[in-house]
């Protein structure tokens, strides 16, 4: 991250690392907290569940970065600051409700779908201004940002193109005044890339925990 930051003319301050902690057990993301790290991300509510407990214990930041079903955000909203996977209006609306009952707010971050695979979740690019515009009209969601991932390949240019696009479409919701001022880009095989291309997230798992045993499509083709 560091070496990207210079290389690119970043302060190394201006990208936060996101701890993807799928699969990892508590006592290991406990001694990241211990290393001063505070920023932790889950792909399932199942998984969140079960480790909030124990991590309770030391003060950190939680996303959310998996995908959201409509019928886990009761839940959801319980565990975590910020749900970065936003990606349709009805998931919107129905988070905008549950936050009005419970008299609560959150922050969300669109995810775009920039590499144009059915495998992955996220809105169209196309639509994703349109997007932004319905969930700022709802007062219980705090718009931050955009989140993609990149396309898997291992051509650099190819995966640039996708988080080109994100900061693209960033750039046009910031002119239109939508507060979307993070982008969370950028995981262990891609993060250069991304710090290149403005990423202030990035959200790695297997470069700092070691390789997961289960394949990533467990976690990212849920219902489709
Ligand atoms: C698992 C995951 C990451 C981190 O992936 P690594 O390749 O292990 O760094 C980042 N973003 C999302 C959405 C993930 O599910």
């Amino acid at each position: 991250m560091q070496l990207a930051c210079e290389r690119s003319g970043r302060g190394t301050g201006d990208v936060k690392l996101l701890l993807a902690t799928k699969t990892v057990p508590p006592d290991r993301i406990k001694v990241a907290f211990q290393l001063g790290e505070n920023l932790i991300g889950e792909n399932k509510v199942q998984e969140l569940k079960e480790k909030y407990e124990d991590l309770s214990t030391f003060p950190h930041y939680s996303h959310f970065i998996g995908h959201l079903q409509s019928g886990k955000i009761k839940e959801v909203i319980r565990y975590v600051d910020c749900i970065q996977s936003v990606d349709r209006l009805e998931l919107a609306e129905k988070l905008q409700r549950r936050l009005e009952y419970e008299d609560k707010s959150i922050d969300v971050f669109i995810q775009v779908n920039t590499s144009n695979e059915v495998s992955k979740f996220g809105v169209n690019p196309a639509q994703a201004v349109m997007l932004a515009e319905e969930i700022t009209a709802f007062d219980r969601l705090n718009l931050k940002g955009l989140m993609t991932i990149g396309l898997f390949s291992s051509e650099a240019e190819q995966v640039r193109k996708c988080f080109q696009l994100l900061r693209q479409i960033q750039r046009t919701m910031l002119e239109k005044g939508y507060p979307v001022e993070e982008l969370s880009m950028g995981m262990s095989g891609d993060l250069e890339i991304a710090i290149e291309e403005g990423a202030t997230i990035v959200r790695v798992g297997t470069a700092v925990f070691g390789q997961r045993i289960y394949p990533d499509s467990y976690y990212w083709n849920e219902g489709k």
